[in-house]
């Protein structure tokens, strides 16, 4: 199994690091063909709007779009979330619209305001300490959408499917039980 990590933009490295402590190989992804060297992606904080303009001049956005919707694995933290999403507020952009939910951007006050909180994820047996920076907020989600983790009654993790997101940083601490949740998510999709 090889995990890709999205090298368009953002901090890619930190998941790099999470997922080899977890004993399992990376490939940083930077190129469309990439896309078919690796079993599941993650998309890593930064900025959206940087990473969507850099991915649509190499259809990196088209064909990951395509995948997806073929069942292809994928986590979006942060600025991977936002470009997951369905619909963008302050300011609207284009998205892969992959998953059911609704995001604003920067909902939860700018760089300074970043702070961290204790959650509690389903399944989880304790809580997740998640950093919030510069967060989008989830303020609406489908039916298909699971909310697995709440911030003031907002969700915070989310499932549709193959697509997992969080609007924190799990990659920013030691905890690597986000990190395996999304390994077993590749490993049901490589089984079937
Ligand atoms: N505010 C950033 C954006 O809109 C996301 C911040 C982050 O990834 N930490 O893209």
């Amino acid at each position: 199994m090889v995990i890709g990590v999205s090298g368009v933009q953002g901090d890619f490295r930190e998941h790099k690091w999470m997922i080899e402590k977890l004993g399992i190989e990376t490939f940083v992804v930077k190129l469309p063909e990439d896309l078919d060297k690796v079993d599941g992606l993650i998309i890593p904080g930064g900025e959206s709007t940087a990473m969507i303009r850099i991915m649509k001049m190499t259809c990196f956005f088209e064909k990951l779009r395509e995948k997806i919707e073929g069942g292809f694995p994928v986590y979006g933290t942060c600025a991977g979330l936002i470009i997951l999403a369905r619909e963008i507020e302050n300011y609207p952009q284009e998205s892969l619209g992959v998953i059911d939910i609704k995001v604003v951007r920067n909902a939860y006050g700018r760089q300074v305001d970043s702070f961290d909180e204790m959650i509690e994820i389903k399944g989880f047996d304790k809580p997740f300490k998640a950093v919030f920076i510069r967060a989008p907020r989830v303020e609406q989600y489908g039916p298909d959408v699971e909310a697995l983790a709440f911030l003031n009654n907002s969700p915070v993790m989310c499932r549709q499917k193959n697509v997992l997101v969080t609007s924190f940083h799990p990659e920013l601490t030691d905890d690597t039980r986000v990190h395996e949740y999304f390994l077993n998510m590749v490993k049901e999709y490589k089984v079937n």
